[in-house]
């Protein structure tokens, strides 16, 4: 087949093959799902286009012959932000006609406005380092930023499960990079006791510098990290912590604080904090928060913020207008509402799932839930039926997750109603009897 046309590929599936670490190749190959049907080229499988959003987490799927209103179960939308908001739209509507779309000029070149500066106050003050800087984009700043924090002759001691972003940053910072057993401090600690005898002072040790990277929610896990281990771990043996908070910044924490406030850790003990503004915030970029001095030699020192285009102004205007929303300083409850709300939903989803027989990956009060499918043609036979049934799922597999431990990653938000969530529970119930993926004895339901 000749990949490059469109047509050719009905009927095959990409299959991507970890030929060497960094380089993947595709193959396009002729395999049914497990009802014996093609598994791609379907118009609903892959390639289903959104012709738009709404505020009550429904989208609208363009499919070759119709358009589909669909329950959305699969967006990062935590907190509802996305798609029109009250308070925040029309700001951003302002922001757009007195800044323009984009700044057209890097950060370091005349395109700081006052809505970057601001936004950067209102993401320390958010979450409670003395400082931050932002980026256009979650994943750059990831990727760019820890070549810029290490070098060669650092170590990168990272979860084994982190964001691709975070392994290519990692790879790209030259330092040594050391894998610990996902979400395991004690492996951690083998690891760092592997690399440095305990209780040797910084300047004495064989690294010039060691970074612990973790994420808040691990997003295709829907786990929370075990973070007042990881940062015991951290402080014995004289690491940098580095936290990405990119599914867990507005989505847990009393008052959306995150991982630390969900936990009760002091952000101090936590070095740089990273996240992402795409998913809780409804709006695009990332940040990095930390000591002043940290921040202060970021923008001297980091290529992004030195030659790329700052954040778009009315994405950070989006995102102002949406940490004063969770705070209440816009005048209403609904911030409060919305944090309060996720985290209902979530443990109600989570746990109408596992009563069905479901195997649900993940910890209570985490909004990413995936349930397990295991067997990759099981994949296109799920979302499609979904589908059908006007509820849309995302499905992930290799090499997202590893080849059999394919899965449907629900991701639950304030915005879904009782009723929206149900309705999700009912479809998924009889597709998950259809599909076959209910492993567990499912509790009798209560009359
Ligand atoms: N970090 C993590 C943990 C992520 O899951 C993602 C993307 N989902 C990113 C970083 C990249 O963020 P963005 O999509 O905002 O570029």
């Amino acid at each position: 087949i000749d990949w490059r046309k469109p047509d050719d590929l009905q009927g095959y599936a990409p299959i991507c093959l970890g030929l060497e670490d960094f380089y993947v190749r595709r193959l396009y190959l002729r395999i049914q799902d497990c009802f014996g049907r093609p598994i791609a080229g379907a118009p609903d499988a892959w390639f289903d286009v959104v012709e738009r959003y709404t505020t009550d987490n429904f989208k609208t799927i363009k499919r070759t012959s119709k358009t589909t209103r669909c329950l959305n179960l699969g967006s990062y939308n935590y907190l509802g932000f996305a798609a029109s908001d009250e308070y925040c739209t029309p700001r951003v509507i302002d922001s757009l006609k007195r800044f323009s779309a984009s700044t057209c000029s890097a950060r370091a070149a005349g395109g700081t406005t006052r809505l970057h500066t601001e936004l950067e106050e209102s993401v320390a003050k958010f979450v409670g380092k003395p400082a931050a800087i932002v980026f256009g984009m979650g994943y750059v700043t990831n990727s760019a930023i820890l070549p810029v924090l290490i070098g060669k002759g650092g170590l990168i001691i990272s979860d084994s499960l982190n964001h691709n972003s975070i392994v290519n940053g990692a790879r790209g910072s030259g330092a040594t990079i050391r894998v610990f057993l996902h979400n395991t401090p004690s492996h951690l600690e083998e690891v760092l006791r592997e690399q440095i005898a305990e209780g040797q002072p910084r300047t004495h040790r064989p690294w010039k510098k060691i970074i612990v990277v973790v994420e808040g929610i691990y997003s295709m896990e829907g786990d929370i990290c075990k973070l007042p281990e990881i940062i015991a771990v951290c402080k014995k043996y004289k690491a940098f912590a580095y936290l990405d908070e990119a599914h867990s910044i507005g989505a847990v924490g009393k008052t959306g604080r995150g991982v630390c406030e969900l936990l009760g850790v002091d952000t101090a003990d936590v070095d740089i904090m990273m996240g992402t503004f795409t998913k809780s915030f409804g709006s695009c970029g990332g940040y990095i928060a930390g000591s002043k001095e940290l921040i202060q030699y970021l923008k001297y020192t980091c290529p992004t913020h030195l030659y790329a285009t700052a954040v778009s102004p009315p994405c950070a205007q989006q995102i102002i207008s949406a940490i004063k929303v969770i705070l209440g300083e816009d005048g209403s409850s609904r911030g409060a509402q919305k944090v309060a709300r996720i985290r209902e939903n979530s443990n109600f989803f989570r746990s109408e799932l596992q009563k069905m027989g479901f195997e649900v990956l993940g910890d209570y009060d985490s909004p990413v839930m995936p349930i397990m499918l295991y067997n990759p043609a099981k994949i296109p036979a799920f979302s499609r039926e979904c589908l059908k049934q006007n509820v849309a799922v995302v499905t992930v597999a290799f090499p997202a997750t590893p080849l059999l431990l394919a899965r449907a990653r629900i991701c639950i938000s304030a915005s879904h109603t009782k009723e929206d969530l149900i309705k999700g529970l009912e479809v998924i119930s009889d597709i998950g009897d259809l599909v076959g993926i209910k492993y567990f004895q499912a509790e009798p339901k209560k009359r």
